[in-house]
């Protein structure tokens, strides 16, 4: 499958939708105007690729819907070259918005399936993450500390490697709960666990951040 002149239109009217639902930050317009998320999608989708829905990826996960992924996006304020974690690489389209921003993305995702599909998709589409199979709730120790941390699956709590591995005066953008989840903004201030700023931003769905990986 391809990128045409139909995909791109649709893309086009995708981020205008998202511009007037409040999506300000032009460097997360720009990269969402550029990732084909109909390429990250089973054929079947191609149709509705750019609506704004959460869609069925493999292992009973979801692709987070455009405005999810536009607004935690924006939420992590991240400016070009930093350094971003991602938990929950799934179909790996959150991970190419994020390299098309110009970050330096590190991405992890426990099901052994996913991995295998994300990881050579996003090198073919020219996303230069770097992709583990891996326990999200540990974290990627030996390349920490990061700049920004997003996690899209919801976490019953703030994993404390995570917010270990994050980088004083450094963000984390995380969905927690476990039916529903909240929306939450964590800003660290110093190396102390307890120096954070915290900012929510209501409800919202995901599939559930679950331990250990699944082969
Ligand atoms: N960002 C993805 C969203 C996928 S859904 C996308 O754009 O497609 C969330 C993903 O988190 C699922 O693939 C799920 O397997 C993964 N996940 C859940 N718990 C995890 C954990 N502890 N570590 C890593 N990945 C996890």
């Amino acid at each position: 499958m391809e990128d045409t002149f139909k995909h791109q239109g649709w893309r086009r009217q995708m981020v205008n939708q998202l511009r007037k639902r409040g999506i300000f930050g032009e460097s997360v317009l720009s990269a969402m105007d550029k990732v084909p998320r109909h390429l990250f999608l089973e054929t079947m989708l191609d149709h509705i690729a750019y609506e704004d829905k959460a869609l069925p990826i493999k292992c009973g996960q979801t692709i987070s819907q455009p405005s999810t992924v536009a607004f935690q996006s924006q939420l992590l304020d991240a400016q070009p070259e930093m350094k971003v974690l991602e938990v929950g690489t799934g179909s790996g389209y959150q991970t190419a918005v994020l390299c098309a921003m110009g970050l330096r993305v590190f991405t992890i995702e426990r099901q052994k399936e996913l991995y295998d599909l994300s990881k050579p998709r996003l090198q073919k589409l020219g996303f230069r993450a770097k992709c583990f199979l891996g326990d999200g709730y540990a974290g990627l120790p030996e390349y920490a500390p990061f700049d920004r941390i997003i996690i899209t699956c919801g976490a019953p709590e703030v994993p404390p490697a995570l917010l270990m591995q994050l980088k004083s005066d450094g963000v984390m953008v995380i969905p927690v709960g476990n039916e529903h989840q909240e929306m939450i903004r964590i800003e660290k201030h110093g190396e102390g666990e307890n120096d954070v700023t915290i900012q929510k931003y209501g409800d919202c769905k995901f599939v559930p951040m679950l331990e250990k990986l699944n082969y």
